[in-house]
């Protein structure tokens, strides 16, 4: 019987028999001695397995477990099935974890988990090289104190992390791609990538390209310089003087490429420029608009509204050419006497540009491309305007490189408006 309520009801109804049956043949004393006696030993038996229960409970291995004799023994084997369930279970728990950190330290990426003070919880093998992090020893130190790094701090602190962002480090692995996923309970996991081969591709290509058009440069200023000098006025032979003006036309396009390239190549090398000089609102928009009256030859109608009480910092040449790109689209995309519109202003301390054009507007489908290199929606109409297929890619380079932003909005048919968005960091007021 192992039931202990039955245990005991047993004991006591044997005893309370006893009692009675000892206290009818032989006395009433002897009969209560005898249960007094069996009742001690009831409860000293108890006493025993509830003392060896606890001192098992404070080494509780297995193999020393009692076995209990009546009610007891029940006990004893329940707890002893229990912990054989858990070892059970702790074992595969822990084969679980072992085969998660291998594969986590296989990882070609650094993963890192922090909880909701960004204090490092758990990181992979690989988080060594990219962040410089210690699984063990940087455990529940805050991230930003381990990997030090402007950028991802405050990449960390916005809490916006729809876009990965890219950081040169110091450690082992120079160029990482960090992004950084929000799960449970405000915890974070921080995923660094190694981009270093993509960034080395990238840089050689840039610099074939820098190269390569640089080389061009030299024996197509001589060509050109040779077709300018020639008299056309002098060919008088319709044929000739059709293939004399094909020449003239190619190699001022080839110049204008070869330029472009230049200049896009130039903006995005990672040599260091001064984008801090001061620019002279007031003398910019001079020189544009003088510069503008000759690419427009009074086409269009074209309204300024420039504040002149602002200057911003940044690289003249580049400033200056992103905003003659973007007006001479404009008037390149504009049919003939419709409007052209030209803003300067700073809004909640944001410098903008604004070009709006009357024009052919852009498919919604296109928007999102006409940044990339040599993408045109009307392949035709861009180079019979003289086009390269490259303003737009330079503009795009050049409010990088400035922490800004190029914002584009249009409608088929209606026109566009081209924004370029400058970080409040480089307003400059001028005091009246
Ligand atoms: P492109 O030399 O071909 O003009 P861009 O890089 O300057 O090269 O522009 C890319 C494409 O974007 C153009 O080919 C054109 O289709 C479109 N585009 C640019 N500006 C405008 C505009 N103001 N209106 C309509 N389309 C435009």
């Amino acid at each position: 019987m192992k039931d202990i309520r039955w245990n005991t009801f047993w004991f006591f109804l044997i005893q309370l028999c006893l009692y009675l049956f000892i206290y009818k043949i032989i006395s009433g004393e002897i009969a209560l001695i005898i249960l007094c006696g069996s009742l001690i030993i009831y409860i000293l038996i108890n006493a025993i397995w509830m003392h060896k229960l606890n001192t098992w409970l404070s080494k509780p291995l297995i193999e020393e477990l009692p076995q209990g004799t009546g009610g007891w023994e029940s006990i004893f084997s329940k707890i002893y099935q229990d912990v054989r369930t858990r070892r059970k279970s702790k074992k595969n728990l822990a084969t679980t974890i072992d085969q998660f950190i291998l594969a986590s330290d296989a990882l070609l990426d650094g993963v890192i988990v922090i909880n909701e003070s960004n204090e490092i919880a758990w990181a992979n093998k690989r988080a060594k090289t990219m962040f410089g992090v210690d699984s063990i020893k940087d455990k529940t130190q805050p991230i930003q104190y381990i990997f030090r790094n402007t950028e991802f701090t405050a990449y960390l602190d916005a809490e916006e992390y729809d876009q990965p962002i890219h950081i040169k480090t110091k450690n082992i692995i120079e160029d990482i791609e960090i992004r950084i996923i929000s799960f449970g309970k405000l915890q974070k996991l921080i995923i660094g990538k190694d981009i270093s081969v993509i960034i080395k591709n990238e840089s050689i290509r840039k610099e074939f390209v820098s190269n390569f058009s640089h080389e061009l440069k030299t024996p197509l200023t001589v060509i050109t310089g040779f077709i300018e000098t020639l008299d056309a006025s002098l060919i008088t032979d319709k044929p000739t003087k059709q293939i004399f003006n094909l020449m003239m036309e190619q190699s001022t396009r080839m110049k204008r490429l070869i330029d472009d390239l230049l200049l896009l190549s130039n903006v995005e090398s990672s040599l260091i420029k001064n984008r801090s000089e001061e620019i002279n609102s007031k003398k910019l928009f001079e020189k544009i608009k003088k510069n503008i009256k000759l690419v427009d030859k009074e086409r269009h109608k074209i309204i300024y509204k420039i504040n002149y009480q602002f200057n911003i910092y940044g690289s003249k040449q580049e400033i200056e050419s992103a905003f003659t790109n973007l007006i001479t689209n404009a008037i390149r995309y504009t049919p003939d006497d419709k409007m052209i519109y030209i803003n300067w202003n700073v809004i909640n301390h944001t410098p903008i540009f604004e070009v709006i054009d009357l024009g052919i507007g852009i498919e919604k489908k296109h928007i999102n491309r006409i940044t990339e290199r040599f993408y045109r929606v009307d392949d035709h109409r861009s180079r019979s305007t003289g086009g390269t297929g490259l303003g737009l890619s330079i503009v795009k380079n050049i409010m990088i490189k400035h922490q800004g932003e190029l914002n584009v909005l249009s409608e088929p048919n209606k026109g566009s408006t081209f924004k370029l968005i400058f970080p409040s960091d480089r307003l400059i007021k001028i005091d009246k």
